[in-house]
């Protein structure tokens, strides 16, 4: 509806399908921070950071969590290693007094980027619950 559509316009949700700039984040042709790199995954600072420390973690050859969702068992693994990769690099960062992860998905979930990323937020006094 109206009020949402706006919601999603206001935080620059885009809309679903094909490559995203994560892709070319993935590929090198762009510049990140790279904070941390495996074969399935890539954690990179976040470009308009939300807390003294915000980072994305991201799959490297799979687009979005629904997509995660409805196929194969290896997924389920994979989702599982993006959580513990989040962990992993939280405390890499030093956010020993706690940290906040969230994955915005599709448009009343305010996701601007359509490839999966988890963000990982800490570093000062968050508060709950999220617009
Ligand atoms: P979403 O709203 O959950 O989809 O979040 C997308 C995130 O990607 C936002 O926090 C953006 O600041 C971040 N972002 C967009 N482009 C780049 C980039 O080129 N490098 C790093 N972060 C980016």
């Amino acid at each position: 509806e109206e009020t949402a559509a706006k919601e999603a316009a206001a935080s620059g949700a885009a809309s679903k399908g094909g490559p995203t700039i994560f892709d070319k984040i993935i590929s090198k042709q762009i510049p990140a921070t790279i904070i941390y790199e495996d074969d399935t995954s890539l954690a990179f600072r976040d470009i308009n950071p939300q807390a003294p420390v915000h980072f994305l973690v991201i799959p490297k050859h799979v687009d979005g969590l629904t997509q995660l969702s409805k196929s194969e068992p290896r997924h389920e693994q994979l989702l599982g290693h993006l959580l513990f990769i989040a962990g992993k690099v939280a405390k890499q960062e030093g956010l020993d007094q706690g940290f906040r992860v969230v994955i915005n998905d599709g448009a009343q979930g305010c996701q601007s980027v359509y490839h999966l990323h988890l963000h990982i937020m800490g570093g000062r006094q968050l508060t709950w619950p999220p617009g």
